[in-house]
């Protein structure tokens, strides 16, 4: 199926690629965008071929926002049900019994609990090491598969992915969720696999669950999702499609929402370690205790109390109230929304002032 926006698409702008990115060429009388494809089968008379039979099998909307993706990633892609499934099939379909994992002991906690539980029990050494390239480094030594989450959830941290790749012949695999594609392509700088949680930035407005893996072949993976089941459902796949046209454009103002803020914040005196790596939308400070952080989250008018981060609504937690992470009892992890920087300020400001009048 021909895509739309010219064989040069890679080349343009963000906007123009998100704008165009997995849209069919047009056709005379047609909608710009088809509408999502629900089906469980498909009809298949007599032989079976080369299409999609069932709807594990394969589906035009996810075939559509597949060759978005892969446009903005350079890559082939295959998405998944959700960021956890594309961590989980990454994983699985890389590493065998024998084999080496090294991946990171201070990011996202479901990585290394399916590293701890499901892997480590059938016979594959994890080693688990801070988000810091010495550390990386030293546990090199005979690794199948580097992960590297760089910036790190929640510590923010941040790896020279393109040193750790050029110092290792393992697969290199990178979770991106943080920063994503636009500002860190991390198979140009040398990884060879990115994992997405597009849960987050890619579809932005915290409705979706979604996921996927972009290496340069796709088939091993594909076949991992046919049987595990870990499918995206059509319509989410359509939305979430929907969603990558204004990802560059809520993405920029998320950027000066987190760089604003995080200016603000270093100022405070209610506020110290403020976390900001010009990566992505989230910010990460610490408040004198669990205490003060729930009362300043309770004093934000706009800022939600929930977890997750990149969706266009400011969001804040804090994140010790999970126990997965070291951090502080008064660490609270703050995704920038698209508000307008003057408004989120003047929020954030109205709730530290509560912590300085207590
Ligand atoms: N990877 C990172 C870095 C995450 O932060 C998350 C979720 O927060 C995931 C993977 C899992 O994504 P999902 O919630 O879409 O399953």
């Amino acid at each position: 199926m021909p895509t739309g926006g010219g064989a040069q698409l890679m080349q343009r702008g963000p906007s123009t690629r998100a704008a165009h990115a997995g849209v069919p060429a047009p056709v005379q009388g047609a909608p710009i965008m088809p509408g999502p494809v629900l089906a469980a089968p498909f009809h298949l008379a007599g032989e079976i071929g080369d299409i999609p039979a069932y709807n594990r099998d394969g589906n035009p909307t996810w075939e559509l926002y597949e060759r978005a993706l892969a446009e903005f990633e350079g890559a082939d892609v295959a998405i998944f049900a959700s960021g956890m499934a594309a961590v989980h099939a990454a994983l699985e379909t890389t590493l065998k019994p024998g084999d080496v994992l090294v991946a990171p002991n201070d990011g996202y906690p479901g990585t290394r609990k399916i590293a701890d539980q499901h892997l480590r029990p059938r016979g594959i050494e994890v080693r688990l090491v801070p988000t810091d390239e010495a550390a990386v480094r030293d546990a090199l030594g005979g690794a199948t598969v580097v992960w590297l989450e760089s910036p790190s959830n929640p510590g923010l941290d941040v790896v020279d992915i393109g040193a750790i790749a050029a110092a290792t012949d393992a697969l290199v695999v990178v979770d991106n969720t943080l920063a994503g594609p636009l500002h860190q392509p991390v198979r140009e700088l040398g990884a060879d696999v990115t994992v997405m949680s597009a849960t987050k930035y890619l579809t932005g407005h915290s409705d979706i669950n979604m996921g996927y893996v972009a290496a340069r072949e796709t088939a091993q993976l594909r076949e991992w999702r046919k049987l595990t089941g870990a499918i995206p459902g059509p319509f989410e796949t359509w939305l979430a499609h929907r969603s990558l046209a204004t990802y560059p454009l809520r993405l920029e103002r998320q950027l000066a929402n987190a760089r604003s803020l995080a200016e603000m914040l270093r100022e405070r005196s209610e506020v110290s370690d403020v976390r900001y790596p010009g990566l992505g939308g989230v910010v990460c400070f610490t408040l004198a205790d669990a205490d003060a952080a729930q009362r300043f989250l309770a004093a934000c008018e706009l800022v939600i109390e929930a977890t997750s981060f990149g969706g266009l609504h400011s969001s804040a937690e804090r994140r010790a109230r999970w126990g997965t992470d070291a951090i502080a009892e008064g660490f609270i992890r703050f995704s920038c929304g698209i508000e307008d920087t003057a408004d989120l300020l003047a929020d954030v400001g109205r709730g530290l002032d509560v912590l300085r009048s207590a």
